[in-house]
Parts: structure tokens; C-alpha cells; sequence
């Protein structure tokens, strides 16, 4: 009994990890897209199953099973969508089974735990909370079926049943909470580790990482690639007048005039400072100099809103294009180029775009 009882635990705490690796990489919650419910109806239907087929022996004659378990899960976490869905997969596994007057109460069980599932998770307001009135209410399904049949020990049975699912339901619930959190904190790291805080552009680290991408997916001049470096033009004056922190929001503004002249499939980035870079893909040195007019244009008309300041307040950018393939240079000599080439528009009195001077 023992082992059986085990077997069932390790089937679903293998069954749950392997759920949150594919399918709860965003938690499963009441706010959860559809597709992922009935994914999630799906997966713990499939769950049911399997545990419908590893049955925990008590005598040669009695069996039980932790079925119920997947209902309760999604019945805490999911809402009514992937309960309904994991209930019927496992009243339809039930009957390919086995169809005999035996089904019908086992048919029926499952039916009142999705049904009380869906009330417990409208009216349950907490995790653990909405869990403990599961077990209990499978738990008083199960004693009134066991009591109803033919079964001389059927309080024993009933307090094996409470004692296995109040213990797998616990382990259960907390992979899922545990998963979940896990889960959430390396969405939350892995986004930070890649992410400007202040403007939420990607940051020096992406920049780095996709620039090597690109120096491997991009072999000795079979496509072309440009970068952009553009600096704020006179920024300190513009924290000098207004304040640290409308030249914080400036940065902010730019950040959206960028992201919004350039093609979904370029990618921005904060480089550091008040200087930022974006990478054009499948970009030549003609097109990436008009992109870079474009948002130097659009950034010079576009007024920068600053608190307590009536009239609009405007900023420029220089910005410095290099141009993949270049005679003797690779991918990863673009940010010196577009460098050189942003100095060079510096010098050249701002506001403006250059590329690097033809060598010799
Ligand atoms: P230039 O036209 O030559 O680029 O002049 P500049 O004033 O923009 O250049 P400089 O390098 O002298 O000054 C850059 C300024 O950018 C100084 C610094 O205070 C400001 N800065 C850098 N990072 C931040 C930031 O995160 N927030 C704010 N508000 N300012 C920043
Ligand atoms: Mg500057
Ligand atoms: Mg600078």
C-alpha cells in the first residue's frame, strides 16, 4: 500500500514539474489566457489518467486512487475552464475502462468534485484555503459513496482515502505554489539582466550578447547590418536647467521616440548615460543613414514635456552609423565605427548623422 502510495507521489510531482517547464512558464492563475487553461485541462486530464492506472492496493479486494488530485489543482488554481476540462477526461477515461453499474458512482464523484471546484474557486479567495476546502468536500463525497456500498470496512477505507489525498493534495499544491514562484522570479531576472531600469530598452548586457549573435549569423559579408550610436546632444544642460529627474523623464520620452521610428524587427537599446544604440538587421549603410535621419528628425520635433515649464522643451541627438560588411572589419568592429562616426557629427556641430569617412 506504502509503495503504491509513493508511486502516486512521484507521479505527480514529476507530472507538475514537467507542466510548469512547458506550460505555467507564466503561472497558472484565474487571469490566465484560455489557451492556457485548456492547455492546463488538458495536461492535468492526462494527469488523471495516469494516476487512474496506478491505483494504491488496500486489501485484495479495495482500491483507491488520487484522481481527484489534478481536479483540485486546477480547481485552486486554474478557475472553472480547466476543471471542467480535466473532470471530463477522467470521467471519459473512467468509462473506456470500465462500463458497469460500478462507473456510475465514480461518475458521479467526479462530477461533484468539478462541480464543487468551480464554486470553491469563485468564492475561495486564498491558495491553501481553496485547497483545504477541496480535500474536504472530495472527502465527503467519497465517505457517503464508500458508505452507500456493500462495504464492511468502508470507515477504514474512507480514513486511508483522507489521510493519502490530504497528503498528496499538500505536496501537490505546494510544488505548484513553489513552481510558480520559481518560475516568476526567472521571468523577473532573466528580464532584468537584459533590461535598462529606467528606460525598460535592452541594455549594454543584450547588446553585447546580440551583437555576438550576429557576428556568427552573419559570415563574411553574407548580409548586411548597421548599427546606430546616438548621444543627447548637451544633456548635461538639460539636467543643468531642469533637475536630475526631468532629465531622467527626457530619457524616458526618447527612449519612445526611438522604439517608434525604427522596424519591430530592430532592436534599441540604452548603451549607458545619454547614449543610446539601435541595431538594424539586413540593414545597408543608404538605408541606415535614412533611418537615422528619420529619428533624428522626429526626436528634434518632438517636445520633451517638462513639469512647470509652459513652453515645450526640445532636445537633439548626434547619431554615428556603422555598416556591416566593411573591407577588412567584422561584426564586432560596428560600435567603433558607428563611434568614430558619432564624434565626427559631434564635431561637425551636432544634430546630425554621420558614417565614418572613407579610410585612406
Ligand atoms: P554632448 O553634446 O557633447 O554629448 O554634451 P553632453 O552634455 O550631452 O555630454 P556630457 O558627456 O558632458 O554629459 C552627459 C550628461 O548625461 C552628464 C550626465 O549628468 C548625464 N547623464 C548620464 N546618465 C544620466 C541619467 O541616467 N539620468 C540623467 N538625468 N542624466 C544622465
Ligand atoms: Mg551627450
Ligand atoms: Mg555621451
Amino acid at each position: 500500500m506504502l509503495s503504491g502510495f509513493f508511486i502516486n507521489i512521484t507521479i505527480l510531482i514529476s507530472f507538475i514539474f514537467l507542466f510548469h517547464r512547458l506550460l505555467y512558464k507564466t503561472p497558472l492563475s484565474t487571469a490566465s489566457p484560455v489557451k492556457q487553461k485548456i492547455a492546463a485541462g488538458a495536461a492535468s486530464g492526462l494527469l488523471g489518467l495516469v494516476l487512474l492506472a496506478y491505483t494504491i492496493p488496500l486489501n485484495e479486494t479495495t482500491i483507491i486512487d488520487l484522481r481527484l488530485v489534478p481536479v483540485t489543482l486546477m480547481a485552486v488554481f486554474g478557475g472553472w475552464v480547466p476543471t471542467v476540462i480535466t473532470g471530463f477526461i477522467i470521467a471519459a477515461g473512467r468509462l473506456l475502462m470500465d462500463f458497469s453499474p460500478s462507473s456510475f458512482p465514480a461518475l458521479l464523484l467526479i462530477a461533484l468534485s468539478v462541480m464543487s471546484g468551480w464554486i470553491v474557486h469563485t468564492t475561495v479567495r486564498t491558495i491553501w484555503r481553496r485547497a483545504a476546502w477541496m480535500v474536504l468536500l472530495t472527502n465527503l463525497y467519497m465517505t457517503f459513496l464508500l458508505f452507500m456500498m456493500p462495504l464492511t470496512s468502508w470507515l477504514t477505507v474512507a480514513g486511508v482515502y483522507f489521510l493519502a489525498s490530504l497528503t498528496g493534495t499538500a505536496i501537490a499544491v505546494y510544488m505548484f505554489v513553489h513552481l510558480n514562484r520559481v518560475n516568476q522570479m526567472f521571468n523577473r531576472y532573466q528580464y532584468q539582466a537584459y533590461r535598462d531600469n529606467l528606460t525598460a530598452l535592452y541594455n549594454q548586457r543584450a547588446f553585447q550578447e546580440l551583437i555576438g549573435q550576429a557576428a556568427e549569423e552573419y559570415p563574411a559579408g553574407s548580409r548586411s547590418l548597421s548599427l546606430l550610436v546616438l548621444d543627447i546632444d548637451y544633456f548635461k544642460q538639460i539636467n543643468d536647467t531642469h533637475g536630475h529627474l526631468e532629465g531622467d523623464i527626457a530619457l524616458k520620452q526618447l527612449s519612445h521616440v526611438i522604439v517608434a521610428s525604427i522596424r519591430p524587427d530592430d532592436v534599441a537599446f540604452r548603451i549607458g548615460g545619454e547614449e543610446f544604440g539601435v541595431i538594424l538587421y539586413d540593414c545597408d549603410e543608404t538605408h541606415a543613414l535614412t533611418i537615422a535621419e528619420r529619428i533624428r528628425a522626429d526626436v528634434a520635433r518632438t517636445p520633451f514635456i517638462v513639469a512647470g515649464r509652459p513652453a515645450p522643451q526640445f532636445i537633439t541627438v548626434s547619431i554615428g552609423v556603422g555598416s556591416y560588411p566593411e573591407p577588412g572589419k567584422n561584426v564586432h568592429a560596428l560600435y567603433e565605427l558607428a563611434d568614430k562616426a558619432l564624434y565626427q557629427a559631434k564635431r561637425q556641430g551636432r544634430n546630425c548623422v554621420c558614417s565614418p569617412e572613407p579610410a585612406g
